[in-house]
């Protein structure tokens, strides 16, 4: 890895600015079969620089002509890819992995300056996507393993084989993180790969697939194993959805665009899985350790700006401890530094849209006719013309409002009091998400009682969210379709074939003696 870089607002605008001039000296192009080509129509369309709104480079914008190309090339690609062994496609991903570690800080910083998340974690979301390609590299040579099951007249035997090419979706909070952990097990099963990123925040995206496709060249395998198209949700989007060479699509974003996802998969038959929105509650029990408490609620909705799908966005407080713990929150909301988002210090960076910010900005009116008290922000921050919004903190609030029923995605919190165990599992599952949940509590008995009965995909108990790449990520009811992680991702990225061999002594029924 290489040594680590001055590191004060200055040196970072400075690095970033020079890590962008690429992007802004022209059209950022797709990458389709290994080469960078505008789009066939010639269409673009412009970024925006969260800090100042203003344009940051323009990109070619990809619609049904684009998509086929790429599609068409990842189905050619996939003849061979398919065929490379679990071994050399472990070698293959490590040596992605050591290709994103050698670029870190450039993907940190341009990731930073497209979508506005602070860099104090988007340097570390550039190692962990390092981190998902070694993973996933580990488990390649097994990829295709499977089970042994026989019975008195046959031997049964399982194998899993690639389901084909994928189209990869992403939004555009955490572009590159996410991105890495779609296409590193697609690649280690031996599936090709088209990816539409967002288009707020689309430039960590070419980072990544020039990464790969150079990578994969390099060790000798096909051009078109991973492709690049830019454009708009509703055009590039869903022709990748629509195209018949696609087999499965794997979407994260929001649960209405998973509903026209699915419609718009149904007459090709995709395969699906979506990691979608999230309302995610965080119970704090009165017999819970309240500073570790306080420190994992504030960090699991204050951190990358709140826009963040398991952010703790309800903190539920048990009533006798409440007040306290609102007023020590709101104290550190307060005190949340928020400024640019290449400054080391910064906190809380520029929302990544003024259409963002100003649905984010729409919730303390809205909080406040519903009764609620807006105790800290509610306001833009720091003026100017970028989309700095006050952290935020909602008190007194109940779970019917609009504050604690519909996704936020910034640094916004709603606080709820609660009574007892059950009112807290009631509060919990009000609401059409089930993402994840958090629990904080001394009492083991009800920390196993609340866990088995929140409707959510994944628990923390006495945690923040951390992530162990093994485990099982995905949400239930409208947060999601199936599951990520460790083995779990080659169940979506593979077919499982059964083979059955006869002993050659079982009696075949005979007809038309
Ligand atoms: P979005 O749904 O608006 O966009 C996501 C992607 O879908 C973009 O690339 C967009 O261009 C594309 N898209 C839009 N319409 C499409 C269509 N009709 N067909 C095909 N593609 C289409 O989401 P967003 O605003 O970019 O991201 C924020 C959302 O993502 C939040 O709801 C957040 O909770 C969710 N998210 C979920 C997870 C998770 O793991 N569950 C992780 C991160 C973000």
């Amino acid at each position: 890895m290489p040594d680590a870089p001055a590191n004060n607002l200055d040196a970072t605008q400075e690095r970033a600015s020079g890590y962008l001039k690429r992007f802004r000296g022209g059209v950022v192009p797709h990458l389709i079969a290994g080469q960078r080509t505008l789009s066939t129509s010639g269409a673009t369309f412009d970024t925006i620089d969260p800090v100042t709104n203003d344009r940051q480079c323009a990109v070619a914008s990809g619609d049904a002509a684009d998509i086929d190309m790429a599609c068409n090339a990842a189905a050619e690609a996939f003849k061979t890819w398919r065929n490379v062994s679990g071994a050399k496609r472990r070698e293959i991903l490590h040596a992605i992995a050591d290709a994103i570690e050698a670029r870190s800080d450039e993907i940190a910083l341009v990731e930073s300056s497209d979508t506005g998340q602070p860099i104090r974690y988007m340097a570390k979301a550039a190692l962990r996507g390092a981190e998902n390609f070694r993973f996933y590299a580990d488990r390649a040579p097994g990829a295709a393993d499977g089970q042994s099951l026989p019975d008195s007249d046959h031997i049964n035997y399982t194998m899993r084989q690639p389901i084909g090419p994928i189209g990869v979706i992403t939004p555009w909070n955490t572009p590159f993180m996410l991105s890495t952990w779609k296409i590193a097990p697609a690649l280690a099963a031996g599936c090709t790969v088209v990816h539409k990123p967002a288009e707020w925040s689309p430039l960590s995206a070419v980072i990544l697939t020039e990464i790969m496709d150079q990578v994969i060249q390099r060790h000798g395998g096909p051009a078109g194993v991973v492709n690049l198209v830019h454009g708009m949700g509703e055009r590039a989007g869903k022709s990748l959805t629509e195209h018949p060479e696609i087999k499965a699509v794997a979407f994260v974003g929001e649960t209405t665009t998973g509903s026209h996802i699915m419609r718009q998969g149904a007459a090709t038959l995709k395969r699906v899985h979506f990691e979608l929105g999230g309302k995610n509650p965080v119970i704090v029990f009165d017999d819970a350790d309240q500073d570790r408490a306080l420190d994992a609620v504030l960090f699991m909705i204050y951190s990358l700006n709140g826009e963040r799908c398991t952010s703790s966005s309800r903190a539920l407080v048990q009533e006798g401890i409440y007040r306290d713990f609102a007023a020590k929150a709101a104290k550190r909301v307060a005190n949340l530094k928020v400024g640019h988002p290449l400054d080391p210090a910064t906190e809380i960076g520029p929302l990544i849209h003024p259409r963002h910010a100003e649905k984010v900005l729409s919730y303390p009116g809205l909080a406040r006719e519903a009764g609620a008290t807006v105790a800290v922000g509610g306001e833009r921050a720091l003026g100017g013309k970028g989309n700095y919004v006050q952290p935020t903190l909602f008190t007194e609030a109940r779970n019917d409002m609009r504050i604690a029923q519909e996704e936020i995605f910034g640094p916004v919190l709603t606080m709820i009091p609660f009574k007892d165990e059950a009112d807290a599992v009631r509060i919990s599952n009000d609401v059409r998400y089930g993402l994840t949940g958090y629990i904080w509590t001394r009492d083991v008995g009800r920390a196993h009682r609340i866990a088995r009965d929140l409707d959510a995909g994944m628990i923390w108990v006495n945690s923040e969210n951390v992530r162990h790449l093994p485990t099982p990520f995905g949400g239930v009811k409208q947060s999601g379709i199936g599951r990520d992680g460790g083995d779990y991702s080659f169940d979506f990225y593979m077919e499982t074939k059964n083979i059955a061999i006869a002993y050659d002594g079982h009696k075949i029924p005979r007809i038309g003696l």
